[in-house]
């Protein structure tokens, strides 16, 4: 497959770093380098406020070749997602696209995915903290404001797995409700960075994903310009090998083809 579009990026990183055109037009030369044709600006919701949606207009003026979609990542922070959310549904006609994503177990204090963080989940027993990270993927999905979600199986990044642990039977419940809901998920590169070593979501969970019929994006969770499109070879070939076609794109909300 050629894998041509890039759907979860943070400009701004881990800060509050308000948009302007020269933040953002070195991540969209770099689609340029890597023959990626269709960007979504996806940070985290806590940083909303760098967002600035006169830029982004600025930024596809200058760029009429590229498409610019202006997005957000909406997690389940117990402090910043409320916030998160309300800006989401204030904005939700001027966004074109938006990841909802659990970076936290019930009322932690701390994301379970930073690189120091692998014993919250041993501190809680590996099979508890998966099923807590399933639980909050539910919430996340009944909260609805999102069109598609993001790095499905992340709770593996620590490579901390329940023995028994059946990929696609476990997420297919998750995968029975996006169905439902009408939305979209993503392969993300980024897991191949990771301990886990691994993109998310595994093979399995996306060959279920593919037989519902579930729409599939593609991204690397580039956090620098220049991790934009990163691992995209290996990700052509895990394509092929799914026997997927092409990624799914949007516009306003609108999946396009
Ligand atoms: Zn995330
Ligand atoms: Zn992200």
């Amino acid at each position: 497959m050629r894998c041509d579009s890039d759907y979860h990026t943070h400009p701004q990183g881990h800060a509050i770093r308000p948009y302007t055109v020269e933040l953002l037009q070195p991540w969209v030369n770099r689609c340029r380098e890597r023959r990626i044709e269709s960007i979504a600006f996806t940070d985290h919701d806590r940083y909303h406020e760098g967002i600035d949606f006169d830029i982004i207009d600025r930024l596809r003026e200058v760029n009429p070749d590229l498409e610019i979609l202006i997005g957000i990542e909406l997690d389940n922070d117990p402090v910043t997602s409320k916030a998160g959310l309300n800006w989401v549904e204030a904005n939700w006609d001027r966004l074109d696209f938006v990841l909802g994503s659990v970076h936290y177990f019930p009322s932690a204090e701390k994301m379970f995915d930073g690189a120091d963080q692998a014993q919250q989940l041993l501190d809680k027993g590996i099979e508890l903290a998966f099923e807590e990270y399933r639980e909050q993927l539910g919430i996340v999905i009944g909260r609805g404001n999102i069109d598609c979600l993001s790095h499905l199986d992340l709770v593996k990044i620590h490579a901390l797995i329940p023995d028994s642990y059946d990929p696609a039977a476990f997420f297919t419940p998750v995968l029975d409700r996006i169905r439902s809901a009408g939305l979209a998920l993503e392969i993300n590169t980024a897991g191949w960075r990771k301990k886990i070593g691994e993109q998310y979501p595994s093979e399995p969970i996306l060959q279920a994903a593919l037989n519902l019929g579930i729409p599939i994006t593609i991204s690397s969770d580039a956090h620098s310009y220049v991790q934009v499109g990163e691992d995209y070879d290996k990700l052509g070939l895990l394509a092929d090998r799914l026997g997927l076609q092409k990624p799914t794109r949007y516009w306003r909300h609108q999946r396009r083809r």
